[in-house]
């Protein structure tokens, strides 16, 4: 996402690390500010993803950071700070603009052994200091700690359930309850229930679709992800080196389903969460589930819900959209262009849906307008790829980029994806004066950071670009904005300037409700009340509210996003229950 590695200057980058993770081990034992102090830049920047203590933020400049790590630290008994040069040779890249050496430290804390990433800045004199240092817990060495305490068992009963008549009675839960039930199948479901189950609990995943990966086989034809295959590998099992650099809709569906069997997972599909109210007596929610049209409840210790950022369609009020006599439908109730061949169409909205559905639409031989309210970025869809650099070219295993792109604090990441956005627009240049000459309002996100903040924050409001952007600047697909529509009509709509447009449907690309009209639906207001928003950025701890940690309400946790997001924050949620039900961490945040 963000580095460039230079050539590499492997010994005094090492000496550099050591030299500086030795300072700050020494700084940490013996609880020095001052000396801890000295091992930091004033804007220095401290990402805890649950590595020293629970609490999940970043703490940024030197006085805040040097406090919180010196209390942290000594709470968690964190110690043994080292650089692991076998995981990461210490390197020095290009990070927001800044020449930094970059390395992986390792220590140990009472929760775990745990690892993270450190970028240092070296004056003339050859002195490192930390610009950015990240802990979090060593998911895959506390859970091989613990395998390696089950005993195996080679000693066959021919009398008893075999494999598989064990998992179908397991999967069932009659007469039990899982640990942990998991509200929705997409990656992010899918991503949380395979952690929970490492760590030795078990996970019911439950969703109201027909078959799994439904998710995206049910979206519109054609469509691809769009980020490359290497950044959206899941977790233990990643994509043969065959799949294609995007994958379409129908092979990630596919994946997914073969995922859930080859990983073993409790999968309820048809499935309907329908709400659920938590019993702070016995710890354990009752939760009202439909499957396949009957009625079934059950009581498990722990909700995720994976419902998306973007799940429920958002239907705005358009005054006087009332008048039009067609239908109007949502974005997500829009299925084949096909049947509007020869028919005019009119597309509110500029996002991806947006375009996509006016890109198929036209493709059908529909006569398409898209209709524009508020600027939006438009990026090809190959310069959108750089912001995920980490990933992509030779370089280390991905276990190694993950750590790497996690250590990035907010902060940074803003700095460095403006520094991106820049590069971006001009590859851009040429597409965005030609639609700037259709008459499309750009806009590249707050501050111009660019698309990946403006999924944190809006989960959309932009369009990677596949086609439909020349479309629009050939005039082949028409626009108009939103402010020049006069008025509504039985046909259509009628311009400022005199003009009518006539139409046969209206398709409202106006994207979705986040997690937080989901909540309030499904747990009602009190619980909604109390766990606050979902998603977008928490100015106090500078990570996403309420995602992948303890919130307001026990035993409820959200998880979302990305591929990415869901290989690597997955792991928290899993480690938290974890450490809830071994006592180690009280359920509710206080
Ligand atoms: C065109 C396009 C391309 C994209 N490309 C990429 C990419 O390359 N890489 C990337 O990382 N991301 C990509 N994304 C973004 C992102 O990954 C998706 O939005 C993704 O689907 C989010 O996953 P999820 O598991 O959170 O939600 P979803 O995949 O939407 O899954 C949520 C599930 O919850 C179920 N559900 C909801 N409510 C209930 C209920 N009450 N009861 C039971 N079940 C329920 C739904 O049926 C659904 O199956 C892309 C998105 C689009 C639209």
């Amino acid at each position: 996402m963000l580095d460039k590695p230079a050539p590499a200057l492997e010994e005094t980058n090492r000496d550099a690390a050591e030299r500086w993770v030795r300072a700050f081990d020494a700084a940490l034992r013996a609880c020095s500010e001052a000396a801890l102090a000295e091992c930091f830049v004033d804007d220095s920047h401290w990402r805890n993803l649950f590595g020293i203590s629970w609490y999940f933020a970043t703490f940024s400049g030197r006085e805040v950071l040097v406090r919180e790590l010196l209390a942290r630290s000594r709470d968690a008994a964190a110690a043994g700070f080292r650089i692991d040069a076998v995981l990461l040779a210490p390197r020095s890249a290009v990070v927001a603009g800044r020449e930094v050496i970059e390395a992986v430290i390792r220590f140990d804390t009472v929760n775990g052994p745990g690892f993270g990433a450190i970028r240092l800045l070296t004056s003339p004199d050859g002195e490192a200091k930390a610009w950015t240092i990240s802990t979090t817990l060593d998911y895959d060495r506390i859970c091989a700690a613990r395998d390696g305490e089950r005993s195996t068992l080679h000693v066959r009963d021919f009398a008893e359930a075999d494999w598989l008549e064990r998992r179908r009675d397991r999967a069932a839960y009659t007469g039990s309850d899982p640990d942990v039930l998991v509200v929705g199948g997409g990656h992010t479901g899918i991503s949380a229930a395979v952690e929970v189950k490492r760590m030795g609990l078990s996970a019911l995943i439950v969703d109201r679709e027909e078959r799994i990966g439904d998710n995206w086989r049910l979206r519109y034809r054609g469509l691809k992800l769009h980020n490359k295959t290497p950044v959206n590998h899941l977790r233990y099992l990643p994509f043969p080196v065959t799949f294609p650099e995007y994958i379409p809709k129908d092979q990630i569906a596919n994946w997914l389903e073969s995922y859930v069997d080859i990983l073993d997972v409790d999968f309820w599909t048809r499935t309907s969460f329908e709400g659920a109210s938590y019993d702070d007596a016995s710890g354990r929610w009752t939760v009202r589930l439909i499957r396949e049209g009957a009625e079934r409840t059950l009581h498990p210790k722990h909700i995720v819900l994976a419902t998306s950022v973007s799940g429920f369609p958002n239907v705005p009020v358009i005054d006087g959209i009332d008048n039009f006599k067609g239908p109007v439908l949502h974005s997500s109730a829009f299925k084949a262009g096909r049947a509007w061949q020869g028919r005019s169409v009119v597309v509110f909205g500029t996002g991806t849906s947006a375009h996509d559905i006016c890109q198929e639409l036209e493709a059908a031989g529909a006569r398409v307008t898209m209709v524009q309210r508020s600027p939006t970025m438009v990026v090809n869809v190959e310069p959108a790829q750089i912001y995920d650099r980490t990933y992509l070219g030779d370089g280390p295993p991905i276990e190694v980029r993950d750590i790497i792109n996690s250590g990035v604090p907010l902060p940074v990441m803003k700095m460095a994806h403006k520094i991106i956005t820049t590069e971006v627009k001009a590859l851009d240049a040429p597409l965005h004066a030609r639609l700037e000459q259709a008459g499309f309002r750009l806009e590249f996100g707050e501050d111009g950071t660019g698309w990946p903040l403006k999924f944190r924050t809006r989960g959309g409001g932009y369009y990677f670009n596949v086609g439909c952007s020349e479309l629009i600047a050939d005039g082949k697909i028409g626009l108009v904005q939103f402010a020049d529509i006069e008025a509504f009509t039985a046909g259509g709509f009628k311009l400022k300037d005199g003009s009518a447009l006539d139409a046969e449907l209206f398709v409202l690309a106006t994207g979705y409700k986040g997690l937080d009209h989901l909540l309030e639906k499904l747990f009602g207001r009190e619980v909604a009340a109390r766990v606050g928003r979902v998603w977008g950025f928490d100015d106090a701890t500078q990570e996403l509210r309420n995602m992948w940690r303890r919130t307001g309400q026990a035993g409820l946790w959200f998880t979302a996003g990305a591929f990415s997001q869901a290989r690597i924050y997955s792991r928290y949620i899993a480690l938290q229950i974890d450490a809830i039900e071994r006592g180690v961490l009280a359920k509710q945040l206080s």
